[in-house]
């Protein structure tokens, strides 16, 4: 882990409004980030994206988005291409969230699509992985997982190094329930192997699934755990703040 920089994303969903995003943005800026190395991004709803490269500008706080477009422009009404993303200085974009694959039946092979239209742009896909309870009971959590990275490491080594991965067990997503650190590492270190090739070693491999500031500390302890997608904690700043610290 001592080559990876620790990574606290916070993904805000469908959540916020001006008022409340200016808040939160503040309080995140005001905070003092000198004693940590970690570094702290955003993912928010795209109608937020100004606002919050207006607010974040010249900071050390990153942000991004939460989906992105296959496509580069064109008759596609409602997407958002990567292009736009960089237009606000997007530095990261969610890819394949659990939400997504579930409620917009995004294949594996879609995520992929995604994941390189985002390097395509000069962006950092966060690609996201999980399986569900069911998987788990079944025993099939690292081959689920198999199955999803296919088509990303399809996309060859170069590729991947640019990318960040995060493991979401759906069944730890806003259920306030959480892997333990050791299942989770045991995940991980199924995700570094299949990477395998030259420089496995230096891709960020995020958990995210319920962390808050008293657990966030036993997840990072883990040799292959190297940040958080944070969900609900990241709407909170105090929160939000005590993980990333
Ligand atoms: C997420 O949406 O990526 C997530 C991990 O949510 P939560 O932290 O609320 O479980």
């Amino acid at each position: 882990t001592a080559t990876r920089t620790r990574l606290v994303l916070g993904n805000w969903k469908m959540h916020g409004n001006l008022a409340d995003n200016t808040k939160l943005l503040n309080a995140l800026l005001a905070a003092p980030r000198a004693a940590t190395t970690t570094q702290m991004g955003v993912c928010v709803p795209f109608p937020y994206l100004a606002q919050t490269a207006l607010a974040l500008s010249g900071s050390s706080i990153a942000w991004g988005a939460q989906d992105i477009s296959v496509h580069a422009q064109g008759a596609y009404t409602g997407e958002v291409s990567g292009g736009m993303l960089k237009d606000f200085s997007c530095h990261y974009v969610l890819v394949g969230h659990s939400e997504r694959r579930a409620m917009h039946a995004e294949s594996d092979q879609l995520v992929s699509d995604k994941a390189r239209a985002a390097l395509t742009a000069g962006l950092t896909p966060v690609v996201c992985v999980g399986e569900s309870l069911a998987e788990r009971d079944a025993g099939q959590a690292v081959s689920v997982i198999t199955r999803q990275l296919a088509p990303v490491l399809a996309l060859g080594s170069e590729a991947v190094l640019k990318m960040v991965i995060a493991y979401e067990p759906v069944w730890a997503i806003g259920t306030g329930r959480t892997a333990t650190p050791e299942q989770a590492q045991e995940v991980h270190a199924a995700i570094r192997a299949a990477l395998k090739g030259a420089g496995a070693e230096q891709v960020q491999i995020l958990y995210g699934g319920s962390v808050k500031a008293a657990n966030a500390a036993s997840l990072f302890a883990m040799p292959d755990i190297d940040g958080a997608l944070v969900g609900g904690a990241s709407l909170v700043a105090e929160d939000f703040l005590a993980i990333a610290a």
